[in-house]
């Protein structure tokens, strides 16, 4: 590996974001207010139950309250939505996080959409998502925000650069786009439907792949001198690039696991404590 390479080291830039919340906790606390962040979770997926603990642990190591509530697979849309106007009635919950994907009986748009704006920490609902397009989200969605949080730490330049994202899904590929968008990077979105995708990622300055599927970006479709952000979360720690292979292309890319995660879920935890903060005006 050439010496100018840069490992972009995710549990750093987590550990910075979270360094600042100590305090902030701390204080909130002396005015008797614990920030308490509700996860909700639908069914019994063994990812996302994993995903729903690591969140908990982490708000359990800030001081930072985490109620879970787990509901049966067989849960109805207008059950969850109940359980969310519960959550959003609750003066002593600041944030809601509904665990995506729902089980397929379930209006996920209109679960979301139950989400009050104010305690919106993953900027799920269609308010937080037109906010954040718009560029003054207070909570734009934890991923995406972790994307841009990572390449304002390496201070990789985004104005002027050609930023291709792989994946359009409204938690993470669109949002991203928009934000990199905002910071006057040309930006293109592929999916699915994309034809000659490999040509198109490899004019990326900036590519981002958040696809979900395992090793999809190939290090032939990296241009030399890229960065690289990988988003993807496979079974097995497994990432949505070829890291071996789009290493030895790149100037900068993301490991998985140790890269996106850490900071998605400190910008979390941050998402948290400002909506807390937010309480007390
Ligand atoms: P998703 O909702 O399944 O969206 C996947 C996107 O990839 C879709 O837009 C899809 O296109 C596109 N796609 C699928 N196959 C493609 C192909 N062959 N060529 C080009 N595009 C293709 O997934 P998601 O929720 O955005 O998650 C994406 C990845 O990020 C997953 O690995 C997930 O685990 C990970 N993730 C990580 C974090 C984290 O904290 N690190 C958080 C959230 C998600 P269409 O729209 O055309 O179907």
């Amino acid at each position: 590996m050439k010496s100018d390479k840069i490992i972009l080291d995710g549990t750093r830039v987590a550990n910075e974001i979270k360094e600042k919340l100590v305090g902030r906790v701390t204080s909130l606390s002396e005015k008797g207010i614990t920030p308490c962040l509700a996860t909700i979770l639908v069914g019994d997926d063994p990812s996302s139950e994993t995903y729903v603990r690591m969140k908990g642990n982490a708000c359990k190591r800030l001081g930072i309250d985490s109620r879970r509530i787990h509901l049966p697979q067989e849960t109805t849309t207008q059950n969850l939505i109940t359980v969310i106007q519960q959550l959003n009635d609750d003066p002593t919950v600041h944030g809601i996080l509904l665990q995506h994907p729902v089980p397929h009986q379930i209006d996920e748009r209109a679960a979301f959409d139950t989400i009050a704006v104010e305690k919106d920490v993953d900027g799920v609902t269609t308010l937080g998502f037109a906010q954040n397009a718009f560029g003054f989200a207070n909570y734009p969605s934890c991923t995406p925000a972790a994307i841009m949080a990572i390449l304002d730490y390496y201070q990789i330049p985004i104005a002027g650069k050609h930023a291709v994202v792989v994946g359009r899904s409204p938690i993470l590929g669109k949002p991203v786009s928009l934000m990199l968008l905002n910071r006057n990077a040309t930006v293109t979105i592929c999916h699915s439907k994309t034809e000659e995708l490999h040509r198109i990622v490899r004019l990326g300055d900036i590519v981002v792949a958040a696809v979900g599927k395992p090793q999809f970006i190939k290090s032939d479709w990296i241009q030399a001198g890229a960065v690289v952000i990988d988003a993807g979360y496979n079974p097995g720690n497994v990432g949505d690039v070829d890291y071996e292979g789009c290493l030895q292309q790149a100037h900068a890319i993301t490991p998985v696991p140790a890269g996106v995660g850490p900071v998605t879920i400190a910008m979390l935890l941050k998402h948290t404590v400002d909506a807390a903060d937010r309480v007390l005006g």
